[in-house]
C-alpha cells in the first residue's frame, strides 16, 4: 500500500516523497478508518485525501467552506490530469445536473462540494446512488463554534454522511491547533476512533519580524518594501477598512501593483481583485481578514500585517499564508499603542452584539483579553518569535518543546536588548493595588511619577504612598504597563475609561522570582543588503539562486509560465511552483526523464509543458 501510495504522489503530483504526517493519514484512509489531520497552512494537507482520492475505487466528496476555494483546487488537479469538478451554486441547473451524471458515471475521481448541498434534494438522491469512496471535510474547523470561522451548515455533515447507504471513511482536516476544536470536530461530525495526526507547527521558510513603528512609518516602510520586492507577491494586512483603502491608495501611488479586498466592496468588485492577485497581475493584495480563507496561492512570498491582529490565532493563520511552496518568505508584524486600544475596542464590541447572557459575555471578554495578551507579548518579548509561537501553539498538544532561537526572526538576528524593569514594574503593580483598579494608565503614571497636575490633585492622589517613587517617563511607565498586562499581571478593562487593574498573574509578580525585560532594538541588522532582489521586478525567489545564469533562467520560466497561464486562464501557481521553478534552474534538465525528476512534475505536466520548458531551459 505505501508503495502504491509512493507512485501515486510520484506520478500523478511529481513529489519525490511524504512530507511529515501525510502517509499515516494516506494509510488510514485507504485503509478504511477515519482520520483527522492537525497540520498548520501550507504543510500540505490536500494531498492526504487526493492521494487516497485516486487509489480508492469510486468518487471520493470534498466538503470545503468557500466556492473560490473549490474552483483553485480543481483547476489544480485538472492541470496534473486529475479527474476533478465541483457542485455549487455558480453553475447552472443543467451545469450542476451534467456534473452529477458525469460523477456517477464515475468520471471523476473528486467532487467538491460547499455544504449548502445538503439543501438539495437532487443533490440527496445522487448520493445515495454514487459510488462514494471517502467524505473529505476541510478546514474542519467551521464545524466548531469555539473555532474562528463557525459554519451552522457544516453541522449538517454528519447527518449527511448517516444517510449515505454504505458509510465511507470521514476524513477532517484543519490548521486550527486547539484541543478544544479538535474534540468538537470528532464529536460533531460523529466520526468513528479516527487516527489522528498533529504535525509541527513550525513553518521553517517564513522569517519573522516584529517592528513597534508609528502610523506614518508603517506606510512608509510598507511602501519601500514593496517596492524592492517587486517581483514578489504579498499580502498586506489591515484591521479595518479605511486603513485597507488608505493603504491601498498610498501604495498605487508609490507605484506598487496593488490590488484591495474588504466586506465593504461589491462581490463583482471582491471577486476582480481576487483574481488580478491570484493571477500575478496585480502581485500585493492589501485586505481586511476577510481575504485569505479561499487563497491556496502558493507563491505568496511575504504578509505583511500593517496592524495587530486580536490573537496570536489569527495572526498565524494570515502569516501562514506566506511561503506555502516551503521557499522562503517573510511575515512582517507592525504595530504601535494605538493597535493595542483598537483591539481592546473590537472585544467590548462583538461581545455586545451577541445574544448572550452578562456571565457569558465576561467569559468570552477575558478569554479574548487573554487571547490579546499574549498577542501583545509577542510583540513586545525579547526572545526568539518562532519559539514564541510555538510554545504557544504546542504546549496544548505536548509537542517536544521548540528551540529557543531560530536564528531567522528579528529577536535572533537584531541587536536587541532584554532591558531589566522589574524595580519599575514593581512599583507600578504597588500603584495600581494602591489606587484600586479605579483609574487609566495616564493617572498610575502620573501618581508614580509625582505628577501635580490637576486630576491627581483633584482626587487628592498626592497623598498616595506610591505618588513620586519613580523617575521615568511617562511613556515609559505607560509602555511597561502594557508589559505588564501582556503578561496577564495587569488586566486593562475596557469602558468609556479604559482602566488598569489587577490581572490573573498579579500575585506572581509579588514573588522574588518575578523578573521583566523589556525590548530595545539597537541595531536591526538589514537581512537583505541591497543584492538581485532589488533590482526592479526580480523576484525573492530568484535571489536564492547561486549564479546569475539560474537567476536570469528563473526569471525567464516565470516570464513563461505566466504567459501559458494567461494562455489556459489559470493561476501561474497552477501550472508549476516557484519550488518547481527554482528546481528546474537547478537541476537544468535536457531530457524529458531529467525534466520528470523535479520536484513538482509529474506525468501529465511533463506531457503538457515538458517541451516548451525544456527548449527555454536549453536556450
Ligand atoms: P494546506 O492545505 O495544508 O495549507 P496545501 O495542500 O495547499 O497545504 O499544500 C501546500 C503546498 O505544498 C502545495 O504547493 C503543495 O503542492 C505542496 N506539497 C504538498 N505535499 C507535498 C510533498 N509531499 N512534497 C512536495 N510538495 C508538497
Ligand atoms: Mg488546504
Amino acid at each position: 500500500m505505501d508503495m502504491q501510495a509512493q507512485e501515486t504522489l510520484r506520478s500523478r503530483f511529481g513529489f519525490d516523497s511524504f512530507r511529515p504526517g501525510q502517509l499515516e493519514l494516506v494509510d488510514g484512509i485507504v485503509g478504511g478508518r477515519d482520520v483527522m489531520g492537525i497540520m498548520p497552512t501550507g504543510a500540505g494537507k490536500s494531498v492526504c485525501y487526493q492521494v487516497p482520492a485516486l487509489m480508492l475505487p469510486g468518487v471520493a466528496i470534498v466538503i470545503s467552506p468557500l466556492v473560490s476555494l473549490m474552483h483553485d483546487q480543481v483547476n489544480a488537479l485538472v492541470s496534473n490530469g486529475i479527474p476533478a469538478a465541483y457542485l455549487n451554486s455558480q453553475l447552472t441547473p443543467s451545469q450542476q445536473h451534467e456534473v452529477m451524471a458525469r460523477a456517477l458515471a464515475g468520471e471523476f475521481k473528486l467532487l467538491y462540494i460547499a455544504p449548502e448541498r445538503f439543501d438539495d434534494p437532487r443533490f440527496a438522491s445522487f448520493a445515495a446512488e454514487a459510488p462514494i469512496s471517502l467524505v473529505t471535510v476541510d478546514e474542519a474547523h467551521c464545524v466548531s463554534q469555539w473555532g474562528q470561522d463557525f459554519r451552522p451548515s457544516y453541522l449538517r455533515i454528519a447527518s449527511f454522511v448517516a444517510s449515505l447507504p454504505k458509510r465511507p471513511p470521514v476524513a477532517a482536516f484543519t490548521a486550527t491547533a486547539t484541543p478544544r476544536v479538535a474534540d468538537d470536530i470528532v464529536r460533531l461530525l460523529e466520526m468513528r476512533e479516527p487516527v489522528r495526526v498533529v504535525t509541527g507547527f513550525d513553518r521553517p521558510n517564513l522569517r519573522f519580524e516584529v517592528h513597534q513603528l508609528t502610523d506614518k512609518r508603517k506606510l512608509a516602510r510598507i511602501a519601500s518594501y514593496a517596492l524592492e520586492h517587486a517581483g514578489d507577491s504579498g499580502i498586506v494586512y489591515c484591521s479595518t477598512r479605511k486603513e485597507v483603502e488608505g493603504l491601498h491608495e498610498a501604495l498605487v501611488g508609490a507605484g506598487v501593483r496593488a490590488t484591495r479586498y474588504h466586506a465593504g466592496l461589491t462581490k463583482a468588485e471582491r471577486t476582480a481583485n481576487q483574481k488580478a492577485f491570484v493571477n500575478d497581475d496585480a502581485p500585493v493584495m492589501v485586505a481586511t481578514n476577510a481575504f485569505g480563507m479561499g487563497i491556496d496561492k502558493s507563491n505568496v512570498r511575504y504578509v505583511i500585517h500593517h496592524n495587530m491582529p486580536g490573537s496570536l490565532e489569527a495572526y498565524y493563520q494570515e502569516a501562514g499564508r506566506a511561503g506555502r511552496d516551503g521557499e522562503p518568505a517573510e511575515c512582517l508584524l507592525f504595530w504601535n499603542d494605538s493597535d493595542i486600544a483598537t483591539a481592546r475596542f473590537f472585544i467590548e464590541q462583538e461581545t455586545e452584539n451577541e445574544a448572550l447572557t452578562r456571565e457569558e459575555a465576561e467569559v468570552v471578554r477575558s478569554a479574548q483579553r487573554r487571547r490579546l495578551a499574549a498577542m501583545t507579548g509577542y510583540c513586545m518579548t525579547t526572545d526568539c518569535l518562532r519559539a514564541a509561537i510555538l510554545h504557544y501553539f504546542e504546549t496544548s498538544h505536548e509537542s517536544t518543546s521548540p528551540a529557543s532561537s531560530c536564528g531567522n526572526c528579528s529577536n535572533c538576528t537584531d541587536e536587541v536588548d532584554a532591558v531589566d524593569v522589574t524595580l519599575t514594574a514593581r512599583a507600578i503593580m504597588r500603584c495600581v493595588h494602591e489606587l484600586r483598579g479605579r483609574y487609566g494608565k495616564g493617572v498610575v503614571a502620573d501618581v508614580l511619577r509625582g505628577s501635580h497636575n490637576e486630576k491627581v490633585r483633584q482626587f487628592g492622589l498626592t497623598n498616595a504612598k506610591t505618588y513620586g517613587i519613580l523617575d521615568e517617563s511617562a511613556a515609559t511607565v505607560k509602555e511597561i504597563i502594557e508589559l505588564l498586562v501582556a503578561g496577564e499581571y495587569l488586566e486593562v478593562s475596557e469602558g468609556r475609561y479604559p482602566l488598569v487593574g489587577l490581572g490573573p498573574r498579579a500575585r506572581e509578580a509579588a514573588t522574588d522570582e518575578f523578573r521583566l525585560h523589556m525590548k530595545r532594538v539597537r541595531k536591526p541588522a538589514h537581512a537583505k543588503p541591497a543584492k538581485a532582489a532589488s533590482a526592479k521586478n526580480v523576484s525573492s525567489t530568484a535571489a536564492t539562486l547561486e549564479t546569475g545564469e539560474q537567476r536570469e533562467l528563473f526569471e525567464r520560466l516565470r516570464f513563461l509560465r505566466k504567459q501559458i497561464a494567461d494562455g489556459e486562464g489559470v493561476p501561474p501557481y497552477v501550472v508549476f511552483s516557484d519550488a518547481a521553478l527554482r528546481g528546474m534552474c537547478v537541476a537544468l534538465p535536457k531530457t524529458p526523464d531529467e525534466f520528470l525528476a523535479v520536484s513538482g512534475v509529474g506525468q501529465v505536466k511533463l506531457a503538457r509543458y515538458g517541451k516548451v520548458f525544456l527548449a527555454e531551459i536549453n536556450r
